[in-house]
């Protein structure tokens, strides 16, 4: 029905889950020509996650950081079928996943299944809530579009609705209580943007909520971005303090109503009590928890039996306990923490171990016609000819199958702390550095926008930030 050619049945059919940072970088690196590709994802667009924190204030826009997966896949020299579908089952024994269209618009056929001979699971992962009662009901993630642009809605309701006639003290300052748990990245760079928005902009169009407005951090660890260098940490609480962000660490979360959250806070004495939180706005960042598709597959695979925190991968990424599936980014388990730095890295690694696997298989095609070739030649010179191309061909051979196994480059980690400030812990030239401040935050910027994944979305972004610098950010709840 569409223009795109058959798959071809010389070729061995690939199938990528997912267009996160893994497979987006897969399929960059990819030469599309030596397979048939196909690209199964619910979302149609690559996410620049590192700038998603900045979408919930408005200081960048989300398109700015989305780029069409189309956009991507019309650039390949081969075609490239893309599916908007979810992947809700790999069935590895039939070497076959089922696929379902959970948008809005369904055709007749919303639910089919796609063969595999070859399969790269990179769907990344899920809000980890830890099975606490009330977090799904009444907080909101940061992992998506979808949720940056529900929390800039909620900001909005809390502050309009604080200002409503009549409102209470207790229920204004409720309101204004923003509430942001897990101290990880996700959560610092999110707390340090929305003070941010408080600071640059509320507090200026709506002078009301100048001495309500708050935001708390809460940390069930001893500190902050465990990741990051003791130095760092100090430095983030400091700026926090200065901001008035306040730090609540030792703190868990155990259960979340409506209004309040529930929380074991361990106090200087060492000694536990349980503690009312009023919020008017809970946002909810303790890290990832596996997708149920990955739960499936790992029940099916018996050397999966103790992965817990994802599929448990090799030193080629190859699945432990099967043959032709490979895991990348956060839904995989290689002993690297689940950044995009490390999915992209992987997607990359296995570009080029498609690319070498494919130069591989033609050689051998053609060495086994040579010999052939060889066999049936009709005198000295020819033989002698075509063993001189063997002998080449089976040096290439050689250097092709030299490929090691995927090794991680740290190239340090950065965040966002608010206030034009930022930390980075950054190995370079073997060595080991951290720092912290606006020169850093000017590095941050620089960093991320050379991370962006194409020219149009680097220019939103700088034309987003001199937008919201210089006209403020859009308060408009919508
Ligand atoms: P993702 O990028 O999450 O992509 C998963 C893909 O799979 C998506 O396209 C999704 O739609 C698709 N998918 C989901 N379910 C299915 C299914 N059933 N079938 C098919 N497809 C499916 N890391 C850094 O290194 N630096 C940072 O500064 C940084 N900042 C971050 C800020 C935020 C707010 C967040 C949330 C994360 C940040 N990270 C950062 C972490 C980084 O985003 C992840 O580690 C990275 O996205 C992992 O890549 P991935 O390809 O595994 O998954
Ligand atoms: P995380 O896993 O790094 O941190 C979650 C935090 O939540 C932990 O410190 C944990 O102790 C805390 N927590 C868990 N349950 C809690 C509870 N009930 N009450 C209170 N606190 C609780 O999660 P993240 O920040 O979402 O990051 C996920 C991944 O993405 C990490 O690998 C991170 O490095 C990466 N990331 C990186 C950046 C960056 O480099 N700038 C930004 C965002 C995310």
């Amino acid at each position: 029905p569409n223009d795109q050619p058959e798959p071809d049945a010389a070729k061995k059919t690939l199938v990528i889950l997912g267009t996160g940072w893994g497979a987006v970088s897969l399929l960059k690196k990819l030469d599309t020509e030596n397979y048939n590709v196909i690209v199964v994802s619910p979302r149609n667009y690559f996410l620049f996650t590192p700038l998603l924190p900045s979408c919930t204030t408005g200081t960048i826009e989300h398109r700015s950081i989305m780029e069409p997966i189309r956009n991507f896949l019309r650039h390949k020299k081969a075609s490239v079928k893309y599916y908007e579908a979810e992947a809700t089952k790999i069935d590895y024994e039939k070497r076959v996943v089922y696929i379902n269209d959970d948008s809005e618009i369904k055709g007749d056929i919303s639910s089919t299944e796609v063969p595999f001979d070859m399969l790269v699971v990179g769907v990344g992962a899920e809000n980890a809530t830890f099975g606490i009662p009330g977090v799904r009901e009444n907080g909101l993630f940061l992992k998506e579009v979808s949720d940056a642009q529900r929390i800039r809605k909620r900001i909005m309701d809390c502050v309009e609705t604080a200002t409503f006639k009549d409102q209470s003290p207790d229920e204004v300052k409720r309101l204004l209580h923003m509430v942001v748990v897990g101290g990880g990245p996700t959560g610092v760079e999110f707390a340090g943007e929305l003070q941010d928005f408080f600071n640059n902009d509320l507090k200026k169009w709506i002078p009301d909520i100048k001495d309500t407005f708050h935001v708390t951090l809460v940390e069930a660890l001893p500190n902050v971005l465990p990741m990051f260098s003791k130095q760092l940490i100090d430095y983030t609480e400091k700026t926090f303090k200065e901001e008035t962000i306040t730090i609540r660490t030792k703190t868990m979360v155990k259960n979340v109503t409506e209004k309040y959250i529930e929380a074991e806070a361990v106090g200087p004495d060492g000694k536990k009590q349980l503690e009312k939180i009023p919020y008017g706005l809970l946002v909810w960042a303790t890290g990832n928890a596996l997708r149920p598709v990955v739960k499936d597959f790992i029940n099916q695979i018996p050397a999966q039996k103790d992965s817990r925190r994802g599929l448990a991968v090799n030193e080629y990424l190859v699945v432990k306990g099967t043959e032709n599936v490979w895991a990348i980014g956060d839904c995989a388990v290689a002993n690297y923490a689940p950044t995009a730095q490390v999915a992209a890295q992987e997607g990359n690694w296995l570009a080029r171990m498609f690319n070498k696997m494919a130069k591989t298989h033609e050689i051998e095609s053609k060495l086994a016609e040579l010999s052939v070739a060889q066999e049936k030649a009709p005198n000295k010179e020819t033989r002698d000819r075509v063993f001189e191309e063997i002998k080449d061909l089976q040096k290439r051979l050689l250097r092709l199958k030299q490929i090691g196994p995927f090794e991680y480059t740290h190239n340090g980690s950065l965040a966002y702390i608010g206030s034009e400030k930022a930390v980075a812990d950054i190995s370079w030239l073997s060595g080991n550095f951290a720092t912290g401040g606006t020169i850093t935050y000017f590095f941050w910027r620089s960093a991320y926008l050379s991370m962006c994944f194409s020219t149009r979305n680097r220019i939103l972004v700088v034309m987003d930030w001199v937008k919201s610098k210089t006209f403020g950010r859009d308060v408009s709840r919508e």
